[in-house]
């Protein structure tokens, strides 16, 4: 059917590789470009043996937009499916307006200097992107990504309004570590340690970091605690859900993580401000991304699972109704399939189903959306086809 380019070669991008190579009559054929083409090259040489799908492999530096162009224009896909960091967002969309390719990623932009994440700088694209003609389809991995189809697809079948969204986002899973991060530590540090927030009666409401905590009984795994956080699907789906008055957003985390966390923001090592060290500047934060594992070598260690959904209470013909959507996933089952844990895999498969609805059409509009702004029904078959099945419950706890 077509060609994708995907830039990055990290955890996320190992995942919708292996499922893009799983997915042969969609994803003829692939390009994987990355900073550091040696890992490119070895994924190449894995798959390559057992895959219809034609991989080839290229070196770019995603922060330089007429890289982007030269590789974009030498590759020609029919989607660029970005699974770098959000530092790259605009350089990508840049390069993909300038060659009229559709986008597609799964991470808000965030400016390296700055730890705050939003949907302005890619909003403002809107225009560019329809008087173009192509898309661009934000936020295509799990949350955000399936908890914005979640969301599409409760309104389509079960509500007239959805009034109260809490997305919860438990990993159960066990990598037998003291401390280390699920993907990317600079970005996972970032965002957990950042004052929390929620959405209710049309303004932001703010915490402090880990201020607000629940205990939560989650269906496959028990209970757990959760802590609310910022999140950016927040942001959209509070513009996108009529009659919505709170959107939450918890993430469960266990006593050692934030043990560990606190005395390394006490001691300032998840700082983002340069600091001179022996002539040299270094960030921190930076630093210690390198003494950590890295998420990639978790794979085999990890036993457990993750358990991530949606709680909607809404009304249907005018009575109060709720249910909770939600995919539980075995973190040795995934590595067993594809080398990753269940982290990198629920995040990588709906990046490769995200470019397969624009590869395929079946998702067609050209100008900047987010993920609830399409039909949910055929992404929601896919989640049930390439690994991610999910299963309703209508008579979910609920969170206080
Ligand atoms: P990794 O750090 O494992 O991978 C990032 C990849 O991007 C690496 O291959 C890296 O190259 C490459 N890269 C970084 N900078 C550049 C650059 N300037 N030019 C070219 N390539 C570059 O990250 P993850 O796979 O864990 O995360 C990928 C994305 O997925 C992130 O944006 C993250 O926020 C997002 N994510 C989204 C989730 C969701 O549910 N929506 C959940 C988890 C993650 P190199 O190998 O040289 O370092």
């Amino acid at each position: 059917m077509g060609k994708a380019l995907i830039i990055g070669c990290g955890g996320v991008a190992s995942v919708a590789i292996h499922k893009c190579c799983q997915n042969s009559s969609v994803f003829e054929e692939i390009c994987i470009a990355s900073r550091t083409i040696s890992k490119c090259d070895a994924l190449k040489e894995k798959l390559s043996a057992e895959t219809k799908t034609k991989i080839t492999t290229a070196s770019v530096d995603a922060n330089n937009v007429e890289e982007l162009i030269t590789l974009i224009e030498k590759v020609q896909p029919d989607v660029v499916l970005n699974l770098a960091l959000p530092y790259q967002d605009l350089t990508i969309m840049d390069a993909c307006l300038a060659t009229r390719t559709n986008y597609v990623d799964t991470a808000n932009y965030e400016p390296e200097d700055t730890a705050k994440f939003e949907y302005k700088w890619q909003w403002a694209y809107r225009e560019k992107f329809e008087k173009a003609g192509i898309t661009a389809l934000l936020g295509s991995g799990f949350d955000p990504g399936v908890t914005g189809v979640f969301s599409a697809y409760a309104l389509k079948h079960y509500f007239d309004e959805i009034n109260y969204i809490d997305i919860l986002d438990c990993n159960a899973g066990d990598h037998g570590y003291p401390f280390a991060t699920n993907f990317n530590p600079e970005i996972n540090i970032r965002e957990v340690s950042a004052n929390g927030s929620y959405w209710e009666d049309g303004q932001w409401i703010e915490t402090k970091p880990m201020e607000i905590k629940r205990v939560y009984n989650f269906p496959e795994i028990g209970e757990k605690d959760m802590y609310l956080l910022h999140h950016e699907e927040i942001e959209s789906l509070a513009l996108n859900m009529p009659g919505i008055k709170r959107i939450r957003f918890f993430m469960t985390f266990g006593q050692s993580y934030l043990t560990h966390l606190k005395c390394l923001e006490n001691v300032g090592m998840t700082s983002i401000e340069p600091i001179m060290y022996e002539g040299k500047e270094i960030v921190p934060l930076q630093f210690l991304k390198a003494v950590l594992p890295d998420p990639s070598s978790l794979g085999p260690r990890t036993k457990g699972k993750t358990n991530i959904g949606n709680i909607f209470i809404g009304k249907k013909d005018g009575v109060e109704k709720k249910i909770y959507i939600y995919n539980t996933c075995d973190h040795e089952k995934c590595y067993e399939e594809v080398g990753s844990q269940a982290v990198a895999y629920t995040t990588g498969v709906p990046a490769m189903i995200g470019a397969m609805m624009l590869m395929t059409g079946t998702w067609k509009k050209a100008g900047v959306y987010n993920i609830e702004e399409f039909d949910p029904d055929p992404y929601m078959d896919a989640l049930n086809k390439w690994g991610l099945p999910w299963k309703i419950s209508e008579n979910p706890e609920l969170v206080d």
